[in-house]
């Protein structure tokens, strides 16, 4: 799952961040409009937690920006407005949800998920490849009905490889995906991760197996 953070206390972003990705999400972070605009453009994600009181501007004018372009990814907006007007103003101008500060992480959590059930989101919850079931909703991996236990890494690798079965995924996305934008990165992490992650598929015979191309990415493919 991946998130863009867009908020400029950075304290909050701060904190925000750490228990995103302890609940196993890659989260991106931006300060600014400008910069949230330019990361919403370049990558995508599944959903944006937008702040509306931003040094360059009112966040909100963001969304209908994004929507413009068809990106149709889910917005929630986080701020200290929360009155019923701003409310309002912030779904007629095209966000899925609104959490006035302060918050329940809990509660950013479970809106979140919420979000990530709607229609627009709902298909993508769940990805089969062989007898491999990934429920984006819950981070759970499952074979033949029984769960699979992954650490955090490898169950980000899955989900990347997962979502484009039978294509390859270049090396670049999935670092992307895995480590996210601006986490510091070893070059060989991600082959030690996708190694591991390959002995265990094999090991559940599950159906699947994960091919590579050296330099250039890898693979998951459905074996008969
Ligand atoms: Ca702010």
């Amino acid at each position: 799952m991946r998130i863009l953070l867009v908020e400029d206390e950075p304290e909050l972003a701060s904190a925000l961040r750490t228990a995103l990705k302890r609940h196993d999400m890659v989260c991106d972070h931006a300060a600014s409009l400008l910069e949230a605009a330019d990361y919403a453009d370049a990558e995508s994600y599944d959903a944006i937690l937008l702040d509306r009181q931003l040094p360059d501007g009112d966040g909100l004018t963001l969304v209908p920006r994004l929507r413009a372009r068809g990106n149709a990814t889910p917005v929630m907006v986080l701020t200290a407005r929360g009155d019923t007007a701003d409310k309002v103003d912030g779904l007629d101008m095209g966000a899925d949800d609104y959490l006035a500060k302060p918050f329940a992480f809990e509660e950013l959590l479970a809106r979140l998920r919420a979000l990530l059930r709607r229609p627009a989101a709902i298909q993508a919850q769940v990805i089969r490849a062989g007898e491999l079931v990934l429920d984006l909703g819950h981070r759970e991996v499952s074979v033949r009905g029984e769960a699979m236990s992954l650490p955090r890494r490898e169950l980000l690798v899955l989900e990347a490889l997962m979502k484009r079965t039978g294509r390859m995924v270049q090396r670049a996305s999935l670092m992307e995906a895995v480590f996210g934008l601006d986490d510091e990165i070893q070059s060989n992490a991600l082959d030690t991760h996708v190694s591991r992650l390959r002995r265990k598929l094999a090991d559940a015979a599950c159906g699947v197996e994960i091919n590579g191309v050296r330099g250039v990415g890898y693979l998951l493919r459905e074996i008969a």
